[in-house]
């Protein structure tokens, strides 16, 4: 998955994309949140007050989509200090990949390197 990942990623180019920014918003970690807030010189409260919500799921997530860091050139506004979910997507080169594969079909429809990197797993393994 390494080897396909990076394949797909030496060509794909996230800033012509952005969907993942357009289409979902990551959760925000307490890190994540403590970070960023940082970043803004702004209290952690008055940060999350402003940008985030509390999903189903008890966790930070931003209050609309898109993201509302991302800039109408696709560059990410706080791209250093973004959350850990925004480094990690689409998440095709974890280590125990096959774990996380209900994420990956639903990564699949928003981010069109996933579905390619999928597409070569399935015909390395002769899916
Ligand atoms: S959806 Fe995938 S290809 Fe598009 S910007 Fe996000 S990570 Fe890059
Ligand atoms: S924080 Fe940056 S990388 Fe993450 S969704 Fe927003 S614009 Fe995209």
């Amino acid at each position: 998955m390494q080897g396909l990942h990076d394949e797909e990623f030496r060509k794909t180019d996230c800033l012509k994309c952005a969907n993942c920014c357009k289409t979902t918003g990551p959760l925000f970690t307490d890190k994540d949140v403590d970070r960023i807030s940082k970043h803004f010189r702004m209290k952690t409260k008055q940060f999350v007050n402003q940008y985030l919500r509390i999903d189903e799921d008890n966790d930070y997530v931003l209050q609309s989509v898109p993201c509302t860091f991302l800039g109408a050139d696709n560059y990410c506004s706080i791209y250093e200090v973004r959350p850990k979910a925004c480094r990690e997507f689409p998440h095709t080169d974890r280590n125990k990949f096959q774990q996380i594969s209900n994420l990956t079909l639903k990564n699949v429809a928003i981010c069109p390197a996933a579905f390619n990197i999928v597409e070569e797993m399935k015909k390395k393994i002769k899916f």
